[in-house]
């Protein structure tokens, strides 16, 4: 009979300490039967990682990317190590792999590779010997022998594609709650938990900042449509199911709240008013390779208007020396900026369908003073920036509005 296949991730929190570190080997040895295969995607231990890019940091304020590299993906060695140690331990088989190892092969593009193939040999080597295998998660390797990571909250992502390499029966992440909630619990108390989400509102969710899952983990699952069940790695109760439809009838209109302040506000002031500044503006701004996310350019009745748009903190300094040249060049006034901005969101499926939505988060803000400084929507989700400051004041207002509590 061919064995079941699940495949495990356990992130951070999961392993922050040798008591957790023993209690997820339990728990693991717990599942194995003769009937299945486990591989198991492990994070850095608590906050290691953070850690490590401090100490980088340290050193010099632009660290090399590929020497980032290498250290950021150690922290992820230590934790599969000592979890296959636990395992055995325990008297069950269980050998630990490096990215490396398991031949996840990536792009050069480092501290966010993006990973091609993966061939996977020794984990079915493994298989056969009847181990549970452990897998450092977060990173990968080059042609050139190159140690790369997959962005921040990574494991995420080398477990769904383990999921589909191996072609997996199930793909389980263990976290520190009890799966997803309507908004972070850590913010509002009465969150609740999410019994089903699809894939393309966990996808909004997470890129508009539900640190819970990597975006780019949603982003694989929903193309190869691995259901992914997110629960707890403290309690037994099922979790939240990310699959590609619901099977609700109709869709609920709002599934979540999210907010992030990881975006600046870059305004360039007093640009002339000709056809054509706009193109010559982002080009400039893209040519330094940056992102950028909302525009704002007001319809102006004299000569000149003001130009906004967001960018991500980490490029903040390339963008603001494009913004100069650029300024200068089309002879336009000063450039601003603001980096204690917020991005406020609330998403779901069913506001294709529903109208009056984005009337009610706009008035949920207003009874709250909190001042609308740029809009921008998707066909599932509206954002509005505002101060940071009014952040967790303004998740709070949006989850009571719309009765997410409920
Ligand atoms: P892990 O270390 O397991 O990868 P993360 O810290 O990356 O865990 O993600 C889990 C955290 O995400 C939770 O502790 C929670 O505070 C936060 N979070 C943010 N938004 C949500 C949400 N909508 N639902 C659940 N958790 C959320
Ligand atoms: N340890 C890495 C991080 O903190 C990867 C992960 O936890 O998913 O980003
Ligand atoms: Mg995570």
């Amino acid at each position: 009979m061919k064995k079941k296949i699940i495949v495990q991730k356990f992130g951070g929190s999961s392993v922050a300490n040798v008591d957790r570190i023993k209690a997820v080997a339990k728990r693991i040895v717990e599942r194995k039967t003769a009937r299945n295969h486990i591989v198991v995607v492990v994070s850095a231990l608590g906050d290691t990682t953070d850690e490590l890019e401090k100490l980088a940091f340290q050193i010099t304020k632009t660290p090399p990317e590929r020497e980032m590299d290498m250290l950021m993906s150690t922290g992820e060695q230590i934790s599969c190590s000592l979890l296959a140690m636990a395992i055995k331990k325990l008297g069950k088989a269980a050998i630990s792999f490096t990215g490396k190892q398991v031949g996840i092969k990536t792009d050069k593009s480092h501290t966010k590779a993006r990973i091609e193939t993966i061939n996977g040999k020794c984990i079915r080597k493994a298989f056969d010997e009847n181990k549970i295998v452990i897998v450092a998660g977060y990173q990968g390797v080059t042609d050139d022998n190159d140690i790369t990571t997959l962005g921040r909250g990574g494991s995420d992502l080398t477990a769904v594609a383990l999921a589909q390499a191996l072609n997996a029966d199930v793909c389980e992440i263990y976290t520190d709650v009890k799966g997803i909630y309507t908004t972070d619990p850590r913010i509002v108390k009465e969150a609740k938990k999410i019994k089903t989400i699809t894939f393309d509102e966990m996808l909004e969710m997470a890129s508009l900042g539900a640190q819970i899952m990597q975006a780019r983990s949603i982003e694989v699952a929903k193309r190869f449509n691995i259901p992914i069940h997110v629960r707890s790695s403290f309690s037994k109760e099922e979790g939240t199911m990310i699959v590609k439809q619901s099977q609700k009838l109709e869709e609920i209109s709002i599934q979540g709240v999210t907010s992030s302040k990881s975006d600046a506000k870059i305004t360039i002031c007093a640009v002339p008013n000709q056809t054509g500044i706009a193109a010559k503006i982002f080009s400039e701004i893209s040519k330094a390779d940056v992102n950028v996310d909302i525009i704002v350019q007001n319809v102006s009745h004299t000569k000149h208007t003001d130009i906004s748009f967001t960018v991500p903190k980490s490029d903040f300094t390339k963008a603001m020396k494009a913004a100069n040249i650029i300024a200068k060049r089309i002879k336009a006034g000063n450039v601003t900026q603001d980096k204690d901005i917020a991005r406020v969101s609330i998403v779901g499926s069913g506001m294709r369908s529903h109208h009056g939505i984005a009337a009610k988060m706009f008035e949920a803000l207003a009874k709250n003073k909190v001042n609308i400084d740029m809009i921008s929507t998707s066909e599932i989700s509206i954002s509005c920036i505002i101060n940071s400051k009014q952040a967790d004041k303004a998740v709070k207002a949006l989850h009571t509005a719309f009765q997410l509590g409920k």
